[in-house]
């Protein structure tokens, strides 16, 4: 997507529909999220990890640690919550700049801000 895009859902159902929604897939990322923390936490209480390391200890907690970074960057540039203030229930704008999702309220004080630094063309 290339375009400036503000989604504004009006309907008190729909927007019910929209935040329940949101909420299932945010608790599943979650879900998700944690079992690499705790499995890379498993891979750590391995007795004398320090000392005997198996073999390929760090390549799975690298990739462990790559998938958790992976699926929280694609939380934050998702439509799924603002990045700014981590709500989960507002109305949305796209900026094709920085490729991420603010909620309408963060979204226009970040553009008030850089048009006064003089940088506008960040969120147009
Ligand atoms: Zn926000």
């Amino acid at each position: 997507m290339d375009k400036k895009r503000t989604i504004n859902i009006r309907n008190p159902r729909l927007r019910q529909i929209r935040n329940n929604l949101r909420t299932v897939i945010l608790k599943a990322n979650w879900s998700i999220q944690h079992e690499l923390l705790d499995k890379i936490a498993e891979l750590k209480s391995i007795e004398g990890y320090y000392e005997n390391l198996p073999p390929n200890f760090l390549d799975e907690v690298t990739h462990l640690k790559d998938k958790g970074k992976k699926i929280e960057r694609a939380l934050r540039a998702s439509i799924l919550l603002c990045p700014v203030c981590f709500q989960t229930d507002k109305d949305m704008t796209y900026n094709p700049v920085r490729k991420t999702w603010y909620c309408t309220e963060c979204y226009a004080e970040l553009r008030n801000g850089f048009t006064e630094e003089g940088r506008p063309e960040e969120f147009p």
